[in-house]
């Protein structure tokens, strides 16, 4: 199937209000100008050099498309990254929260930003607890950060046949949100980053309001070209 035809194949299984996420990581710009020409307009990449690469001439010739970095970030990646992204879904730790304001802060641009937290066994990324999350509203809260714009959070699922520990995963997330949002009323954390070519139906149903999806729009990835990330 076609690119358009697989975008089309989950837009009509996914609830209107669900956003999607394509996550062109490791395919080129032509897969991803194919996308936007069938109507995807958010995309997602988790290596930044690769983004940039990609979304430099893209969001120059189409600016109405959102670019997504929903991988770990190195400190040094993050300049980088606040210069070709419109969101940070994956701060996982206060040093990264402080970069992005840092350098957002530089080139006077407003980021979004989702939390990761860590909810699967197998997934090493993430903040580990909420209590960490906590913290970083906090300093948000007191104005520290006013170039960054807290909207949810994010997660990735364990890797594994158990749909009962996938859905627990994506519970530890949305009850997470709840308890981050009763705190910082303040605060428009509503998003749920959660869901995967493998998982987004349990996700879904566990409340999430963006599922990013790579494979199931786009084909297998060649990691032949590089490392797998
Ligand atoms: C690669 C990736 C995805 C997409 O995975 P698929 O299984 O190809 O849909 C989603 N989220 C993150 C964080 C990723 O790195």
């Amino acid at each position: 199937m076609s690119i358009k035809e697989n975008l089309i194949k989950i837009k009509s299984q996914l609830p209107q209000n669900v956003g999607l996420v394509a996550v062109s990581k490791f395919h080129p710009a032509e897969a991803v100008v194919e996308a936007i020409k069938a109507g995807q307009n958010v995309f997602g990449e988790n290596r930044v050099q690769e983004a940039e690469k990609k979304f430099a001439q893209i969001k120059k010739d189409y600016p109405g498309v959102c670019l997504r970095i929903i991988g770990s970030l190195q400190r040094n990646k993050v300049k980088d990254a606040v210069k070709i992204a419109d969101a940070i879904d994956s701060v996982d730790r206060l040093e990264l929260l402080d970069e992005i304001e840092k350098q957002a802060a530089k080139i006077d641009k407003k980021i979004q930003v989702l939390f990761e937290l860590h909810t699967g066994e197998e997934s090493k990324s993430g903040f580990a607890d909420v209590q960490g999350i906590f913290q970083a509203l906090e300093k948000i809260a007191f104005g520290q950060c006013p170039h960054v714009e807290p909207r949810g959070f994010m997660t990735m699922a364990p890797f594994t046949e158990d749909k009962n520990l996938v859905r627990q995963s994506f519970v530890k997330l949305r009850e997470a949100k709840e308890e981050c949002q009763k705190k910082f009323p303040q605060f428009d954390l509503s998003e749920l980053s959660m869901g995967m070519s493998g998982d987004w139906p349990l996700a879904v149903e566990e409340g999430s309001t963006m599922v990013r999806i790579g494979t199931a729009i786009f084909g297998e990835r060649d990691y032949s070209g590089g490392e797998k990330n």
